[in-house]
């Protein structure tokens, strides 16, 4: 028998073997064509966990797992072993200490001098080590790809490759997908804009990029992505590909959403609450700068309603301040006004692009919308049901900027109301742009420290009264 350990003609290793060959001796084993083990070196023995005496004549199956020896592949490698075939791959194995492990094998044929095989000569090197690296990253990978979107795009948008998850997330199976570009499922504004080149520029440079965004699915809704687009480069550095990796983040946006919407409502009434009211006037001032229409404020402060609270209790009072709140939109009804809980029992009306007079009527329908709700409240005098007064003032445009401010706007407003009250309430007043030099200025209330020196006009007015609330 030829002794496999002193053939200095053993193959030279070859491709990924020649890698990981080690500097120490190769682990070489031979075999019989009947699959028993005709003798090992140090390092196979070694390599597998053996002693000498326990392997020698025993067969090749002893490094299987069970499952692998009963594996039809494992039959069809001795056929082609026996068939003086040569196979050479990597091949999981059971060491004598219980443990996996990991060889890349090549078995070649020993040839007897006339030609004729005789024997398999195994030469092994342990991979182990990187194949389980290996499968650790394809786990990861896979971890990913189960719970993320993933695709990626050629340097000019192209999809080249995408997971089922984004597939799901677009509405289209994976092939659909594959060819069509990236900008096809951007919001076209988006494609057209200069962020939308910049992104890819930064992609081309090899830049990392992250970002909240929205893309469009196949049914034509908006599905918002948590997403990290990131280059991936060859050997001599350029930028192949990008590889995305995205998260769907639409339920958490659309919750957001409807948080944000809730946190500026008025839970009590349902309308718009002081928060609301403070981003829409800012929003409506801004406009109203821009523009050549008027803007106007209405404040209303239910009256006495102190009282009403010390007579019926607090949910009484509740429900009241609803009614009201409800009675005010009714009455209101502009699609561009903003009725709003301003706080307590006060209300106030943003009406955009209203002028004085249009203002003065809906304020005056809201006091008698209120007053026609005919809730009893005893405690509040001369009336004898809920009522409200009301004060409105209006900026008229191209007036100097300096005084057109919310502040501005709301003490104005204020300072009528106040009037409305010290009226007897129930009332509705006017109060122009204190810093109009407009001869047309008909109420006028007077400044801030002496609210009443210059007592205005007011729209007097009160209605019927009617039953009460419960
Ligand atoms: P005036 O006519 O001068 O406005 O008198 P008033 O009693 O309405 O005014 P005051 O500011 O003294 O009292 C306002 C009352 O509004 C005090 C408070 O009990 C009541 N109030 C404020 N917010 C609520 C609320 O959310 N629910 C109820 N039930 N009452 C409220
Ligand atoms: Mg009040
Ligand atoms: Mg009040």
């Amino acid at each position: 028998m030829d002794n496999v350990l002193t053939d200095k003609t053993f193959p030279p290793l070859q491709g990924a073997q020649a890698h990981d060959a080690p500097s120490r001796p190769a682990a070489l084993a031979e075999f019989g064509l009947d699959g028993m083990l005709l003798s090992a070196n140090a390092e196979f023995l070694q390599l597998l966990h053996y002693e000498e005496e326990a392997v020698v004549g025993r067969h090749h199956s002893l490094f299987l797992f069970s499952e692998d020896r009963d594996d039809p592949q494992y039959q069809a490698l001795w056929d082609l072993l026996r068939a003086g075939q040569s196979v050479q791959r990597e091949f999981r194995r059971l060491a004598g200490n219980g443990q996996e492990i990991w060889l890349q094998a090549s078995y070649s044929p020993i040839l007897s001098d006339d030609g004729t095989l005789k024997g398999i000569r195994k030469i092994a090197t342990d991979v182990t080590a990187k194949k389980r690296q290996t499968a650790n990253q394809e786990n990861i990978l896979a971890a990913i790809s189960r719970s993320t979107a993933m695709v990626e795009f050629a340097m000019d948008g192209t999809i080249i490759a995408a997971n089922a998850n984004f597939a799901a997330l677009m509405g289209y199976d994976i092939d659909e997908l594959l060819g069509r570009n990236h900008s096809e499922f951007v919001p076209a504004e988006i494609v057209q804009s200069p962020a939308y080149a910049a992104l890819w520029n930064r992609l081309r440079s090899g830049e990392f990029v992250q970002a909240e965004l929205s893309r469009i699915n196949r049914c034509g809704r908006i599905v918002w992505l948590q997403a990290s687009y990131s280059p991936v480069v060859d050997a001599a550095g350029r930028t192949v590909k990008v590889m995305k990796i995205a998260t769907d983040i639409t339920e958490r946006m659309m919750q957001s959403a409807e948080a944000e919407r809730l946190a500026l409502l008025d839970p009590l009434t349902g309308i718009s609450n002081r928060r609301g009211f403070d981003l829409a006037l800012a929003a409506a001032l801004e406009d109203f700068r821009r523009g050549t229409e008027p803007i106007s404020l209405l404040l209303l402060d239910v009256d006495h309603f102190k009282a009403f609270n010390d007579i019926y209790g607090h949910q009484i009072g509740d429900r009241c301040l609803r009614k009201v709140a409800k009675a005010l939109e009714r009455s209101v009804g502009r699609p561009e006004s903003l009725v709003a809980r301003y706080g307590g029992e006060e209300f106030a009306v943003l009406l955009p692009n209203t002028t004085r007079l249009e203002a003065a009527r809906v304020a005056e329908a809201a006091r008698a919308a209120i007053q026609g709700l005919g809730i009893d409240h005893p405690g509040n005098a001369g009336w004898g049901s809920v009522t409200a007064s009301l004060g409105h003032v209006t900026f008229e445009a191209g007036r100097d900027e300096r005084f057109h401010t919310a502040t501005e706007l709301v003490t104005a407003a204020d300072r009528a109301l106040y009037t409305a009250k010290r009226l007897g309430r129930n009332h509705v007043a006017d109060a122009v742009d204190p810093h109009s030099r407009n001869s047309l200025t008909i109420y006028q209330v007077g400044p801030v420290d002496d609210p009443l020196a210059q007592e205005p006009d007011v729209v007097r007015s009160g209605g019927p009264r009617r039953s009460g609330l419960r």
